[in-house]
């Protein structure tokens, strides 16, 4: 190991920081000014980095890592797939492809069928509204302001942050705003109201921009990059109403809350929907590999029988990935992960974010579900003002500075850990996270 570097107060491996400044671009970042958490190994709920601090992973890297980090099992499923094959074309079959559909579908409800594999996220979402615009033979796509799908052509698009780029080959995307009570843009004061008038506000749109100009109505089920925003009990059944209504697609975007970072296999099982086309990626197999993938219903699979679907990746159902799927999902199923995140978001992240949001006064909302939640901070409780940056950029560095590495956006801290961590360990997050936001409050 070269000699360590302090950078940003932190005590970083020299070669490390010094070859990744040199050569890597950063996703999302001005290159000048990407602080690197060198990050070496890992296990479970923890990463380190060479000289030997350990931080408890609150972000799951990318909100990816549900099983934690360097589960045995899908190590060794990966080791053995690549010792048996590497590699294999999109258009053949294979006996570890089958078994990760298999494995998928059996979570999902029965009305989806299929699964096309993708290389991540992005690729699903593009798919996803290819299929929903084919089948249909219609062209928009409504999807929400505050969402994030991907940072590909139409994924991109249809994103609703600062992300999106204007993009002359992505056409007929259309945002609408989703629900969100805490900033609320319905004047609405009680959750059934924002419900309602969000249902309400869609509908409107699809009308105004011709329900027969409309593919797909593509949501996230729990905007997380967004904020954590959980929907309203009612809200996507009443999407799947106007949907129905208008011969519209429903995709819903599960890259980040499916595979038990709700507590649930797929978000969607707590509100009562069924949508046509599901995206996945990240948990699927905790990112051991790149995977991802749209799950499509019978119906939409159908139009496909005899017509030639124009979409296809090299590397679609690549073995690897296949491998970590089926190992990562058994895990899960024998190891009631998913439970597991279920019984700690209930009885400890809930709890305990509740709780500190009393004493905080940073603390303008919590709001999550499973292992899936965010902290809004805020320099005025009354007026919602959200914190500066430069405060975000202190909490993140108080935190960092205590051993906890946490997902900051905006102005939230994400609490996203593996959906693997156990109850004293999401205990200890939220203790440290407590002390940074005494610390940075204090400094204010
Ligand atoms: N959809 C959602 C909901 C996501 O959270 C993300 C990634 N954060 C994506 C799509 C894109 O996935 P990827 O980065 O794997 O392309």
């Amino acid at each position: 190991m070269a000699a360590p570097v302090e950078v940003d107060g932190l005590t970083l491996d020299a070669e490390t920081v010094a070859l990744d400044r040199a050569h890597v671009f950063h996703s999302w970042s001005a290159q000048a000014r990407v602080a690197p958490l060198v990050v070496a190994g890992g296990s479970g709920s923890t990463v380190w980095d060479h000289a030997g601090h350990t931080y408890l992973d609150f972000s799951s890297q990318l909100v990816n890592t549900n099983i934690g980090h360097q589960h045995p099992r899908v190590v060794e499923a990966i080791r053995e797939q690549a010792g048996l094959l590497a590699t294999i074309a999109p258009a053949t079959a294979n006996l570890t492809r089958g078994r990760a559909a298999a494995a998928i579908l059996g979570h999902a409800p029965d009305r989806l069928t299929k699964v096309f594999f993708t290389n991540a996220g992005a690729d699903a979402v593009e798919n996803a509204i290819r299929l929903a615009r084919l089948h249909t033979g219609r062209d928009k796509v409504v999807s929400h302001y505050r969402s994030y799908h991907g940072n590909t052509g139409a994924a991109v698009v249809a994103t609703g942050d600062w992300r999106r780029v204007p993009n002359e080959y992505a056409r007929g995307h259309v945002h609408v705003f989703g629900p969100y009570l805490y900033r609320s843009e319905f004047w609405a004061t009680a959750l059934e109201e924002e419900c309602e008038r969000a249902l309400r506000h869609l509908e409107r749109i699809v009308q105004c921009e011709g329900p027969d100009s409309v593919a797909a109505i593509l949501l996230e089920t729990v905007p997380g990059t967004a904020g954590v925003l959980v929907p309203p009990p009612g809200y996507l059944a009443g999407v799947r109403e106007i949907a129905d209504r208008y011969g519209i697609v429903l995709i819903l975007d599960e890259v980040m809350a499916g595979f038990g970072r709700t507590g649930e296999w797929f978000a969607f099982d707590a509100h009562d929907v069924v949508p046509d086309l599901v995206t996945f990626a990240k948990g699927v197999n905790s990112g051991y590999v790149p995977a991802g993938g749209v799950l499509i219903s019978s119906q939409i699979a159908a139009t496909f029988d005899e017509r030639v679907f124009p979409g296809g990746l090299t590397y679609s159902g690549h073995p690897l990935a296949m491998a970590a799927i089926v190992a990562a999902i058994g895990a899960m199923e024998d190891e009631g992960i998913v439970e597991n995140a279920a019984a700690v978001g209930r009885d400890v992240l809930g709890p305990g974010l509740a709780e500190l949001a009393e004493r905080q006064s940073l603390v303008g909302e919590v709001r999550g579900t499973g292992v899936f939640w965010a902290v809004e901070l805020v320099a005025d409780r009354a007026t919602r003002e959200p914190v500066a940056p430069a405060v975000m950029g202190a909490v993140r560095a108080a935190c960092l500075a205590r051993g906890l590495l946490p997902f900051v956006a905006d102005n939230r801290v994400h609490v996203v850990p593996p959906c693997v961590v156990t109850p004293d360990e999401a205990r200890e997050g939220l203790a440290l996270l407590d002390e940074a936001l005494t610390e940075v409050t204090t400094d204010l």
